[in-house]
């Protein structure tokens, strides 16, 4: 284990998502059912742990097929006027789209200051030779 690693609860599981997130974006442009598999498998690992997955992220999947949302490849864009401004995003795999609200005063709720609940630091590795603690007392820390 590095020095530089930062412990908290669900890491394992947050390690896997981004792997199959990654994998899934790569196979979206080889073999879309794959991609949609490796999709489908990183939501069932949010499911299991009731962990969140970021907006952004979120934007980027089909929300009937898992598979990812490549604008001009795996899904159509459109900007909507009506009846609000949004963005429609089209599958073009399964057809099924959704809406992103894009006004100006729209705020998603972890981009609001009253969201953020605790920050993480990665442990300073220098602080850590000093008190010379061992990995249990760090990682009781963080959690
Ligand atoms: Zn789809």
């Amino acid at each position: 284990m590095s020095q530089k690693s930062c412990n908290f609860r669900g890491k394992p599981v947050f390690e896997r998502m981004n792997f199959l997130y990654q994998a899934s974006q790569i196979m979206a442009k080889i073999d879309p059912v794959a991609s949609s598999f490796y999709g489908n498998a990183m939501i069932n690992c949010a499911k299991k742990t009731v962990s969140k997955i970021e907006p952004d992220i979120k934007r980027t999947m089909c929300k009937s097929c898992q598979s990812p949302l490549v604008a001009g490849e795996t899904a159509r864009v459109r900007l909507m006027t009506k009846p609000i401004k949004s963005i429609k995003i089209t599958c073009l795999l399964c057809k099924t789209s959704k809406r992103i609200v894009n006004k100006k005063e729209y705020k998603l709720w972890l981009e609001c200051p009253e969201s953020v609940v605790k920050i993480l630091k990665d442990p300073d590795p220098s602080e850590k030779k000093a008190k010379n603690t061992n990995s249990t007392q760090v990682s009781k820390r963080y959690d």
